[in-house]
């Protein structure tokens, strides 16, 4: 292939370094260059961020052309991303606060009857106020409270589930795990571990069922294949159906962020 014929402008300004970071128009983009490459390339990443890739040696001018031809689309990109970033609220620990359950709403009442830290009784989601007033201990004991609570009824669901299915039964355990809502471990023979996050228990039951099926299936199938999906379809027929409404109430359910106290 020839090689373009630049106008003297861009053949004279300067090449891009890798790691550097190009301003253009108020927009930064960080610099990733690699002697493969023979083409510009532009990537809007997760958090928003945009990196532009580039041949060794690229002239920066041609970069900052390139960059102005693709505005519209890193325009509808990032108007995307804005529309799928993660907006998990923050709580705090007030009478009438609102803490969702298996998908039921509960206000907070603040109480002072020397009893757990805190209960579900009487519709109410009761803290002791003593607990309240400090928002460290507050969360952890409510992130303790959905643990407990979530496990208990998750060891419920779990045996028709497996029955169900047709898998082994695993040992289930409640904590954070991080970005994702459940992990399957594989253990010795057929008893693997499941972990599912505490936050999933704030969602309504049929997408925990939803959650805890996706694992099982992990114990015949790893990965996210066909043959994975066709067996959890078994199980759950309106599986993507499913997956795409806790992609949706699970970008907005409460991570354990409490408010900054005035
Ligand atoms: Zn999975």
């Amino acid at each position: 292939m020839p090689e373009p014929v630049l106008p003297s402008d861009i053949a004279d300004s300067p090449p891009l370094a890798e790691g550097q970071v190009l301003a253009v128009d108020g927009r930064d983009f960080l610099i990733v260059t690699s002697d493969r490459r023979k083409r510009l390339g532009l990537t809007v990443e997760r958090d928003g961020t945009l990196t532009l890739r580039a041949p060794v040696g690229c002239e920066a001018a041609r970069a900052e052309q390139f960059v102005r031809q693709s505005r519209a689309w890193i325009d509808s990109k990032l108007l995307l991303r804005g529309r799928h970033r993660p907006a998990h609220p923050t709580r705090e620990f007030r009478d009438g606060e609102s803490f969702r359950y298996l998908g039921r709403e509960y206000r907070l009442l603040l109480v002072d009857e020397g009893r757990a830290p805190v209960r579900l009784a009487a519709g109410r989601l009761r803290m002791d106020k003593v607990v309240a007033a400090e928002p460290a201990r507050a969360r952890r004991d409510l992130v303790a409270w959905y643990t407990k609570s979530g496990l208990r009824w998750s060891r419920g669901r779990l045996q028709p589930w497996a029955a169900r299915m047709e898998v082994p039964e695993p040992t289930v355990t409640v904590r954070d795990v991080g970005n994702r809502w459940g992990t399957y471990r594989p253990g010795e023979g057929d008893h693997g571990t499941m972990a599912l996050h505490w936050a999933v228990f704030q969602l309504p039951a049929h997408l925990v069922d939803y959650v805890i099926a996706h694992e099982l299936a992990h114990t015949r199938v790893s990965g996210h294949g066909p043959g994975y999906w066709s067996l959890l379809k078994r199980a759950i027929p309106e599986c993507e159906a499913r997956k795409e409404e806790l992609d949706d109430l699970g970008r907005r359910l409460w991570l354990g962020q409490v408010s900054q106290q005035v």
